[in-house]
C-alpha cells in the first residue's frame, strides 16, 4: 500500500484551493485527492462516505513538494573544518576563501550530495544552488560537479545552478558576455548570477550582467543588497534597468535586507517598481538573522528581514529558502525549507503560516519565466506531496518532523501506517 489511489480527508492550504471551495467558519473543508498513474486526477471536497481502500488522513495537513529556491551546496558542511570565523557577511566570505584549499571535485561532490539527500528526505523536489565563481577566465571546479549532480539527481530533485559572480567581473562588457556564454553552455538548468552589494557597487557592471543575460536568453538570480546600508540601491537599479532593456526572462533577487533599513517611502517606491518587473523575491531569514548587525560580544538590534508583507501585498512572487547550511555563513540548517518558514513566521510575524504563507515554499512556478498560475492547483500535476502526520494548522510549522513524502504517488519517505485503511 505504498501507492494510494485515493487520499481522503486531506487538509490542503487555502491558497491551493479554488475560491468556491466549501468552508466552515472560514476554514476550508477537507479534500479527497484521486491519484492515477502517479498524477493527481482530481481534488474534490471529501464526503461522509469514504471508499474502503482510501487512505484516511483524518484532517492531516498536506502540501505539494517543496521548492528550495536559494541554497549553497558548494559551501555546505564546511564549518567543522574551520577555525574562528569573524562575525557578519564579509567575515564569513573571508573564512570561505581560506577554506578553498580543501576543495576538490570529490570534496564538493560528497558535501553537495549530502545536501541533496537531506533535501530529498524532507520533501523537496526542486532545489536551486548558487556556486561561487571567482575568476573571469576559468570555470570554478565546483561548477561541472554541480552539472553532473543535476543529471544524476534529475529523477528525484530538479537541481538548478547559479553562477555567483562578484559584480566587478561584469565591469567589462565583453567579459560579461563571455561569462554569460559559459553559463549558457552549461545547459538549461543554469542561470547567470551575481553578488550585488554596496561594497562592490557599479551600475555599469550590473547593466552589463543584465544585458548579457538577455543576449544569451538566460534567467538571472542575484544576491542583492544583503546589508543594512540604507544607501544600497541594487534592487531599485535592477528593476529600472530591466524595464529599460525590456528584459523577457525572470530575475530572482535574494536577501534585499537593505529595504528594511531604508526610509519607508523609498522602500515602498522600490517595491512598486519591482512589482512591475519580472522579479521574484527570495527571503533567507536564517542567514539574515545570523549575519546582519553582527558584532562580536554585542546583541544584534536590527534583524535584516526584507519587507515580505509589503512585497506580497503588491503581488510580488516571494519565496523563503534555506540559504547556507552548516558553513561559516550559517552554522545550523538542514536543507529543509520548512525550517526557513518557521524562522520567518517569528521574525516577520506572519499570520496563517499554513493556509497562506506555505505557498512561499511550494510555488515553483514563481521561478519560471512564464506568468505564474492565477490559481495554483494539484490537478494534472505529479502526485508529489508532503503529508504531515503530527502537525495541525494552528501550530504549523511546529511538529512537522513527522512526514510522509509521496513522489509520483509513491511513498519515498516516512511511515504511512497512521493513514492506511483498517
Ligand atoms: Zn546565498
Amino acid at each position: 500500500m505504498s501507492a494510494p489511489a485515493l487520499l481522503d480527508n486531506v487538509r490542503l492550504p487555502r491558497w491551493l484551493l479554488p475560491a468556491d471551495w466549501p468552508q466552515r467558519d472560514g476554514v476550508p473543508e477537507l479534500a479527497r485527492i484521486a491519484i492515477e498513474a502517479g498524477r493527481v486526477r482530481s481534488v474534490q471536497p471529501a464526503t461522509a462516505e469514504s471508499p474502503p481502500s482510501a487512505w484516511n488522513l483524518d484532517g492531516a495537513l498536506a502540501l505539494p513538494c517543496f521548492v528550495d529556491a536559494h541554497t549553497h551546496l558548494d559551501k555546505a558542511f564546511t564549518l567543522p573544518r574551520m577555525k574562528q570565523v569573524q562575525p557578519g557577511l564579509l567575515g564569513a566570505i573571508d573564512a570561505m576563501l581560506a577554506d578553498r584549499v580543501h576543495w576538490t571535485p570529490a570534496d564538493v561532490r560528497e558535501r553537495a550530495s549530502r545536501g541533496l539527500q537531506w533535501a530529498w528526505e524532507c520533501g523537496t523536489s526542486h532545489l536551486r544552488t548558487h556556486v561561487d565563481w571567482w575568476e573571469p577566465e576559468s570555470v570554478p571546479m565546483a561548477w561541472p560537479v554541480m552539472a553532473e549532480l543535476a543529471q544524476e539527481w534529475a529523477s528525484r530533485v530538479r537541481l538548478e545552478q547559479v553562477s555567483l559572480i562578484k559584480l566587478p567581473l561584469f565591469e567589462d562588457a565583453a567579459q560579461a558576455m563571455r561569462l554569460a556564454r559559459q553559463v549558457k553552455a552549461t545547459g538549461p538548468h543554469a542561470l547567470l548570477g551575481g553578488f550585488v552589494h554596496s561594497t562592490n557597487w557599479s551600475e555599469n557592471a550590473l547593466r552589463n550582467l543584465l544585458v548579457s543575460a538577455q543576449a544569451c536568453d538566460l534567467d538571472i538570480d542575484l544576491h542583492v543588497d544583503e546589508e543594512l546600508n540604507a544607501s544600497a540601491v541594487g534592487l531599485q537599479t535592477t528593476a529600472r534597468i530591466l524595464n529599460e532593456i525590456g528584459y523577457q526572462g525572470r530575475v530572482v533577487c535574494g536577501h534585499i535586507c537593505a529595504l528594511a533599513a531604508q526610509p519607508e517611502a523609498q522602500a515602498l517606491a522600490t517595491l512598486d517598481a519591482v512589482a512591475r518587473a519580472p522579479i521574484t523575491v527570495v527571503s533567507l531569514p536564517a542567514t539574515n538573522l545570523l549575519l546582519q548587525d553582527a558584532v562580536t560580544g554585542r546583541t544584534p538590534r536590527l534583524r535584516g528581514i526584507t519587507l515580505v508583507k509589503e512585497a506580497r501585498e503588491r503581488g510580488i512572487p516571494l519565496l523563503f529558502a534555506s540559504d547556507n547550511v552548516q558553513d561559516p555563513f550559517c552554522r545550523v540548517g538542514s536543507f529543509d525549507p520548512v525550517e526557513a518558514l518557521g524562522t520567518a513566521a517569528l521574525v516577520a510575524q506572519l499570520d496563517e503560516p499554513f493556509d497562506d504563507w506555505s505557498q512561499a515554499l511550494c510555488r515553483g512556478d514563481w521561478l519560471r519565466r512564464e506568468a505564474p498560475a492565477a490559481q495554483p492547483t494539484l490537478v494534472g500535476q505529479g502526485a508529489d506531496l508532503v503529508l504531515f502526520t503530527q502537525a495541525d494548522r494552528h501550530g504549523w510549522p511546529s511538529r512537522t518532523a513527522g512526514r510522509v513524502v509521496l513522489r509520483e504517488g509513491r511513498v519515498t519517505q516516512g511511515d504511512p501506517a497512521p493513514f492506511l485503511p483498517r
